[in-house]
């Protein structure tokens, strides 16, 4: 954003980032920390509020650089509580974010593309096309909005207790700006939250997925459903270039040397595509020997899609072969999906939808 509007945002800057900013204007690098605590702590906007910092360098501020957030255009409530905005960029995109609160934690679901560059057949954002990545400030910028439509919880805590980058778009296409993200999702002084509570969720980009593993402690989710390559290069075309042998020596290596740590694979339930006992045993099998936890995802329609959810019976068979066999399964509930909020059902505006073939998937890791 920073780039495209002249001034330096200083929304999507890192603590480090921050700290060049400041010695490269002749300042002292603590003001990063001060800074820092500002924009994502008390959610300032505005330079004039940062009463710790002298009046000419907030003058000063105020006239080289901003603080700029996605604007809001629209709101849905979902009967369950879910909430979905629908966010403008400045340059006419719309993406989606996703609050969901469950009882002991608020989970946001936030976008990383405006579209999405990989052609999954069962999911609506693909439908989209792709035009472009989100900026770092576009991306922590949907924490920064929700923190400020949601408020405060009753104890005085912040009510987005986990982050999950799962909504339109793959975030390892948009490497650096995500990584920025969730350094500033996890740095103390912005909103601090824990690795087991920052949530990648991706398809599958290989070499991507190596380089996250030596810049970011995120948890990591993984987009498998299908238990063979044959059905997979199908649901998920990625998987041409990057099959499950490749993709689960990835997850191995993501997550090794650390005792507790587990990969989530998620699991879209289509009903006589992906859901057979057959299917469920191969799926065993394969996740055999990678520190694992099982995410059944029952699928969601959208219109114009080709698929149908599993039945209720069917998701339990599945799950049921699968903890027999000692993998944790937890099926997802669907939450609102009476406002188009559920998972795969995020579109928000793309314009010039035409780029898919322009991201080279190679530049990206
Ligand atoms: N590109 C990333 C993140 C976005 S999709 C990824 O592939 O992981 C987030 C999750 O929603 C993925 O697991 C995706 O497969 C799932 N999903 C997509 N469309 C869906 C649909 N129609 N119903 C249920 N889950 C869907």
């Amino acid at each position: 954003m920073s780039a495209r509007r002249g001034k330096p945002n200083l929304l999507g800057m890192t603590r480090r980032g921050l700290e060049e900013f400041f010695v490269s204007i002749g300042e002292k690098p603590f003001r990063a920390s001060q800074v820092l605590k500002w924009i994502h702590q008390f959610g300032a906007a505005d330079f004039g509020a940062m009463t710790n910092i002298s009046k000419a360098l907030r003058l000063r501020l105020h006239e080289l650089a901003e603080i700029r957030a996605p604007g809001i255009c629209a709101e849905q409530r979902s009967l369950d509580g879910t909430r979905k905005w629908l966010l403008k960029l400045d340059d006419g995109n719309r993406v989606e974010m996703v609050f969901i609160p469950e009882k002991e934690r608020g989970t946001l679901c936030i976008s990383s593309q405006v579209g999405c560059a990989l052609d999954c057949t069962f999911c609506s954002t693909a439908r989209q096309g792709f035009n472009r990545n989100l900026e770092a400030a576009e991306i922590i910028g949907q924490i920064w909005l929700a923190n400020k439509a949601l408020g405060r919880d009753p104890r005085g805590g912040r009510v987005v207790s986990n982050v999950v980058l799962m909504g339109m778009g793959e975030p390892l296409l948009n490497f650096d700006n995500v990584v920025a993200a969730m350094d500033l999702m996890m740095d103390d002084l912005a909103y601090g939250l824990s690795k087991r509570r920052v949530t990648i969720s991706t398809a599958g980009v290989v070499p991507a997925l190596k380089r996250l593993k030596r810049v970011s402690e995120a948890s990591l989710a993984v987009s498998l459903h299908a238990p063979d390559d044959a059905l997979r290069d199908e649901l998920v075309p990625l998987n041409k270039k990057y099959p499950i042998a490749l993709l689960l020596d990835a997850c191995r290596e993501y997550i090794a040397g650390e005792s507790k740590r587990v990969v989530t694979f998620e699991y879209v339930m289509l009903k006589d595509i992906n859901d057979s006992a057959d299917q469920a045993r191969k799926l065993a099998r394969l996740l055999g020997n990678v520190p694992s936890k099982v995410n059944l995802i029952p699928f969601n329609p959208f219109p114009g899609g080709r698929y149908e959810c599993s039945s209720r019976d069917t998701i339990g068979c599945f799950a049921s072969i699968l903890q027999e066999r000692g993998i944790v399964t937890i099926t997802r509930r669907t939450r609102g999906s009476d406002i188009d909020a559920a998972c795969g059902q995020l579109v928000g505006q793309v314009r010039d939808r035409t780029r898919r073939n322009a991201i080279v998937i190679k530049e990206a890791c």
